[in-house]
C-alpha cells in the first residue's frame, strides 16, 4: 500500500488503485476510532504542523485528532490574514516553518494553487486542507469512503452534486474522484453558479433540480459560499431555497435509497432543509465527519511511509 506522490495536493494525480488503497487503510482506522483505545504510534517521533490561512472547524479539528491518534507532535497555527502580498507572506511562512523541521504540513489557504506553491519550498510532506476553489482532497476521500460504506461500491453510481459548484473545491475534488472511479456525476445548480467550461468536465449539467435528482444514488449538497461571491449570484436566499434547496419533495425524485451528503458548514434553510439534514434515515452528514478523521489518518500514514523511505534511501 503506498502513494506515488510525496504530497497530497489534490485528487488529480491519484490513480484508482491509490484511492482504493487509501480508503481500505482508512477502514482500519474507523475500527480503531470506535474502540476504547484510539492510539497508535505510526507517526511517533514526527511533527505535524497545521496552518490554516482561512477559518475551519471540522477540517482543522479532524487533522488535529488524526495526528494525535497516530502519535505525532501536533501544532496548529492560526495564521491571521495579512495585508502583505499573499505570495510573499506564504513563502516567508513556509521557509520559517521548514526551519523547524516539520514532517507533515497541513495547509488551508484562500488562494487556489497556494498550497502547491508552498509544497515546492519545503522539505516535508504537504497535505492540502483546501485551497481556494481548487481542491480539497481529503474531503473528496472522506466522501468516497462514506459513499462506499453506504452503497458498497464507488463505480456505476449516479451522484448529483448540487448548488454552488463554481466556488466549490469540494465539488471539483469529488468530480475528479468520482469520474476516476467510474461513477456518473451530474452538476445541478443555477447557471450563475456553474464554473466556466463545466460541460467539458465529463459530467451532465442540470439547471432544473428535480430533473437533476431523478434516480440519483447520492445527493451531495454544497454550501452557498457567500465569502467567495462579490456580486449578485442568486436573486435571494428565499428564491434559492425554493429552486435549489433540498427538501423531502425534491429528494423524492432521487432513488428511494439515495443518501444525502453535505461537507459542512451547512446553511440550513438555504441549501438544505434542517430536518432533512438531521434525518439519519437519509442523511450521512455525521458519518462524513467520522470518516474524515479516519481518512486523514490513512493519508498521513501513507505520506509518512514515503517520507521515511525517501530519508532511508
Ligand atoms: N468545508 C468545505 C470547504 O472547506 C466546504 C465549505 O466550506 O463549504 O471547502
Amino acid at each position: 500500500m503506498s502513494l506515488r506522490q510525496r504530497h497530497l495536493l489534490g485528487i488529480e494525480p491519484l490513480a484508482p488503485d491509490e484511492i482504493t488503497a487509501l480508503l481500505d487503510l482508512a477502514e482500519r482506522y474507523v475500527v480503531l476510532n470506535r474502540s476504547g483505545r484510539k492510539h497508535t504510534d505510526v507517526l511517533a517521533g514526527l511533527t505535524q504542523i497545521n496552518m490554516f490561512f482561512e477559518p475551519s472547524t471540522r477540517t482543522q479539528a479532524s487533522f488535529e485528532l488524526a495526528g494525535q491518534r497516530l502519535g505525532a507532535d501536533v501544532l496548529t497555527m492560526q495564521v491571521a490574514q495579512s495585508s502583505v502580498r499573499k505570495g510573499e507572506t506564504l513563502i516567508d511562512t513556509a521557509l520559517t516553518l521548514n526551519a523547524m523541521h516539520p514532517d507533515l504540513l497541513v495547509v488551508r489557504h484562500p488562494s487556489s494553487g497556494a498550497v502547491n506553491l508552498l509544497a515546492e519550498k519545503v522539505t516535508c510532506a504537504v497535505l492540502n486542507a483546501g485551497d481556494g476553489r481548487h481542491e480539497h482532497p481529503t474531503q473528496a476521500l472522506l466522501d468516497a469512503l462514506t459513499i462506499r460504506r453506504a452503497k458498497g461500491r464507488l463505480h456505476r453510481l449516479t451522484v448529483a452534486i448540487c448548488g454552488d459548484i463554481a466556488h466549490s473545491r469540494v465539488a471539483r475534488s469529488n468530480l475528479i474522484l468520482l469520474n476516476r472511479m467510474e461513477s456518473r456525476v451530474r452538476l445541478v445548480g443555477p447557471a450563475t453558479l456553474m464554473p466556466a467550461g463545466a460541460a467539458d468536465l465529463g459530467c451532465e449539467i442540470f439547471e432544473d433540480m428535480r430533473a437533476g435528482l431523478a434516480g440519483a444514488d447520492v445527493v451531495m449538497m454544497l454550501r452557498l459560499q457567500k465569502e467567495r461571491m462579490d456580486g449578485g449570484f442568486v436573486p435571494s436566499m428565499r428564491e434559492y431555497y425554493h429552486r435549489f434547496g433540498l427538501d423531502a419533495e425534491k429528494l423524492a425524485r432521487a432513488h428511494p435509497d439515495a443518501i444525502v451528503m453535505h461537507p459542512g458548514p451547512m446553511n440550513r434553510g438555504v441549501e438544505i432543509d434542517g430536518l432533512l439534514a438531521d434525518d439519519i434515515r437519509r442523511s450521512v452528514i455525521q458519518e462524513q465527519v467520522e470518516m474524515g478523521v479516519a481518512v486523514r489518518m490513512a493519508a498521513m500514514e501513507l505520506l509518512a511511509d514515503n517520507l521515511r523511505a525517501a530519508r532511508a534511501g
